[in-house]
């Protein structure tokens, strides 16, 4: 498993920001590998997102459709896709990956409390 001092070695985060905040830090990371900007940004970075997402997906359905397995390894190379996305989107909108995650988890805590878990709305 790769740690924070084996991504500092790789040259992939600021020794300061990676040992204060570490998704901040990832944040930033993201934020060199950014290649177009304002609304071309916007549409990029939303289109990139789905498409990751969208081979997340197409390896469960060849596992459903055609029974051929996926590794752990493969998944979760997409789902490191999919964050690079949803945090160069947070970069875009003024936030970074440490406020989504937090929001998201307020957001769920309270639908659960409220037994809310299940059901249909974004403000439920
Ligand atoms: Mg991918």
């Amino acid at each position: 498993m790769i740690n924070i001092s084996d991504l500092r070695s790789m040259g992939y985060f600021d020794a300061i920001d990676a040992d204060k905040d570490p998704l901040k830090a990832y944040s930033n990371w993201v934020e060199t590998k950014i290649l177009t900007s304002r609304s071309e940004r916007l549409v990029e970075n939303t289109l990139g997102l789905v498409g990751e997402a969208g081979e997340v997906a197409e390896k469960v359905k060849k596992l459903i459709r055609d029974k051929s397995k996926f590794s752990n390894k493969d998944i979760i190379k997409e789902l490191g896709d999919v964050m690079f996305y949803v945090t160069a989107l947070a970069n875009y909108h003024g936030s970074d990956l440490r406020e989504v995650i937090e929001e998201n988890i307020k957001k769920l805590e309270s639908r659960q409390s409220r037994g809310k878990l299940k059901g249909n709305g974004d403000d439920r």
